[in-house]
């Protein structure tokens, strides 16, 4: 019996990571099996646990790529219903075949990520999987300029790198009218 693929995504400051906590604790009420894993390039909250922004945590493990991430899962791989994953897509290709495995083995496996970069493109692996999941939930952030709902994540500052992990005030939410993708600096 197959498992399932759920996708949250949006820009950041949209609730991914609270609507993913939110998910793995009904899960656990449900008495399913969980772990959690997260890319180690997101260690601005918590080291060892995926944080809101509002502050909710739940435990996760840390890991650096897909392969390690799947090496810690298949070491447990029976005593596993749900799988969360936060900040995937700082996590490479790779992790849509994985989820795909795993979803086949009859795992839930929830992804939560960003579905653009702070240029407005598809932020792959994130499409990818958007693709084949059995539910995406797109959610908007506030636009922090004018309120309206925000798809876009503004980068404050030139940087062009794909990853610099955020600091607060590195980013904002913004909706189309007031995203720059090229401002030079703010
Ligand atoms: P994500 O994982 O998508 O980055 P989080 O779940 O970490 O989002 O954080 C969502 C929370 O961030 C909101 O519930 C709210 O408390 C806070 N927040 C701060 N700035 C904004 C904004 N511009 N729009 C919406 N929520 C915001």
């Amino acid at each position: 019996q197959p498992g399932r693929i759920e996708v949250i995504t949006g820009p950041m400051f949209s609730g991914k990571s609270e609507e993913l906590i939110r998910r793995l604790k009904r899960a656990k009420i449900a008495r399913q099996r969980i772990v959690c894993f997260k890319p180690d390039i997101d260690l601005r909250y918590h080291k060892t646990a995926i944080a809101s922004h509002s502050a909710q945590t739940h435990d996760a493990c840390v890991v650096a790529d897909v392969e390690r991430l799947r090496e810690v899962l298949f070491a447990q791989i029976d005593q596993v219903e749900v799988i969360g994953i936060d900040e995937a897509q700082f996590f490479d290709e790779s992790l849509l075949p994985l989820s795909l495995e795993l979803m086949h083995l009859g795992k839930r496996v929830l992804i939560a990520g960003l579905d653009t970069t702070f240029a407005g493109e598809p932020f792959r692996p994130i499409p990818d999987l958007m693709a084949v999941a059995d539910e995406v939930v797109k959610l908007s952030a506030v636009c922090m300029r004018c309120g309206a709902p925000a798809i876009h994540t503004q980068r404050l500052g030139g940087s062009q790198e794909l990853v610099v992990v955020g600091a607060a005030g590195l980013y904002e939410a913004r909706c189309r009218a007031h995203f720059e993708p090229f401002a030079d600096s703010e």
